[in-house]
């Protein structure tokens, strides 16, 4: 169907961070199929693990025990501190899981109507609850009614959260993204999270945090949580998880993680073994590359870079990101400079209409990441002097 607006290009193979056209045209790769393939494209260590599993055990259902599963949960669950988690196939069920938590949550409070509070300028996904969710008008536009049970306030005003806590006594959780990726990477102040975590904690709420596209390395930890030493209740997580194959999944510790009964939840899909297999790749691959710091010194390279080569454009208003996350805001809606930057071999994306997205596989290496930069300086010097 007509969902997408698509660019006239297809690509017939990838290595690293470089893919290939049709027509044998190579074009470095500054998006990674929106912050999924963390590894580069056609990463052997997931090749192997996605060929072997196959020709071993493809998909047998949540029915029975799945070994690599448990193995992939025994890690996720290690690494982000959490004690139980759900697998999905993509970023939008993992959210749907957390959105069930809460609400059972407030069942088991007696809340009757269960609210979740949200931000404006967010971003969830697109079934009906976490569009609901999602702080975006045109996302939403169409597909009224909407799913009730959020409320929505500003992005980073711990503030108005406290007016909504003064106000009603039916919250149960805050769902929040510690980078809003879709509205811009915007970051909201280092207190922000701490702050959040007390909210919920004085009030009783779930604090949790969609990771979907800031985890598994991309911001320079696993979590970007753990750039603070505050635990959430529940972690949402996906893109970056499989480098490609589809799966997402729901972590929850403490209350929130005993919440789920069988019969509660569910996916045919969820966690087989050929997507476990794929994640455990990852995870292990990002583990001996040590690629949560590799990705901090590229954020940095790159945005040290871009900041001094656009250092006084006008037309510039700000350079920033965390880790492997980075925009670049103009004070223009540049939605052009996607298909110029193509004509050149070089994959961008823009986002929250003024934003250039960059969201590089973290195996970059410097003088891929210096290519980058100065192609992308000089784009933006030339698109803001027309
Ligand atoms: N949450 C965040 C923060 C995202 O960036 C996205 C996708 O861009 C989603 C949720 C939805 O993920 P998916 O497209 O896999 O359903």
């Amino acid at each position: 169907m007509n969902t997408y607006a698509r660019q006239n290009i297809a690509f017939a193979r990838g290595e690293g961070v470089w893919l290939w056209d049709t027509n044998g045209n190579k074009y470095l790769d500054a998006v990674s199929g929106v912050a999924v393939c963390g590894l580069g494209h056609a990463h052997p260590a997931v090749a192997d693990a996605l060929c072997a599993q196959a020709r071993t055990l493809v998909h047998t259902s949540n029915l029975y025990q799945i070994p690599n599963q448990i193995e992939l949960g025994e890690q996720l669950t290690r690494l982000s501190g959490m004690d139980k988690v759900f697998f999905g196939n993509s970023g939008a069920e993992a959210n749907e899981a957390a959105i069930k938590l809460a609400r059972l949550y407030g069942r088991k409070k007696n809340i009757d109507n269960p609210l979740i509070i949200v931000a404006e300028n967010s971003f969830h996904g697109r079934t009906l609850a976490t569009l609901s969710a999602t702080g975006n008008k045109k996302i939403q536009a169409g597909f009224e009614p909407l799913v009730a049970g959020f409320i929505r306030v500003p992005y980073d005003d711990l503030d108005a959260i406290a007016r909504v806590a003064e106000n009603t006594s039916d919250v149960v959780a805050i769902l929040i993204e510690l980078v809003q990726g879709e509205g811009g990477v915007r970051i909201p102040d280092p207190g922000y999270l701490a702050g959040l975590r007390q909210l919920c904690d004085d009030n009783g709420w779930l604090l949790m945090l969609d990771e979907i596209q800031t985890g598994t390395c991309r911001t320079g930890k696993w979590f970007a949580y753990q750039h603070t030493a505050i635990l959430p209740d529940v972690v949402t997580l996906a893109k970056g998880l499989g480098n490609g194959v589809p799966i997402g999944c729901c972590l929850a510790r403490g209350v929130a993680a005993q919440l789920f009964q069988p019969g509660n939840h569910g996916s045919t899909f969820g966690g087989n073994p050929l997507a476990a297999a794929a994640a455990l790749a990852v995870l292990t691959t990002l583990r001996e590359q040590n690629l949560a710091q590799r990705a901090e010194e590229l954020g940095r390279r790159i945005k040290q870079s871009l900041s001094s080569a656009l250092e006084g454009v006008s037309g510039v208003t700000s350079v920033r990101g965390l880790g492997l996350m980075i925009g670049i805001e103009l004070d223009r809606p540049c939605a052009a400079l996607v298909p110029a930057a193509l004509a050149q071999g070089l994959l961008i994306n823009v986002t929250a209409d003024r934003v250039v997205r960059l969201l590089p596989p973290l195996v970059m290496t410097d003088a891929e990441a210096d290519l980058l930069t100065g192609q992308l300086a000089n784009l933006i010097i030339s698109f803001t002097q027309t």
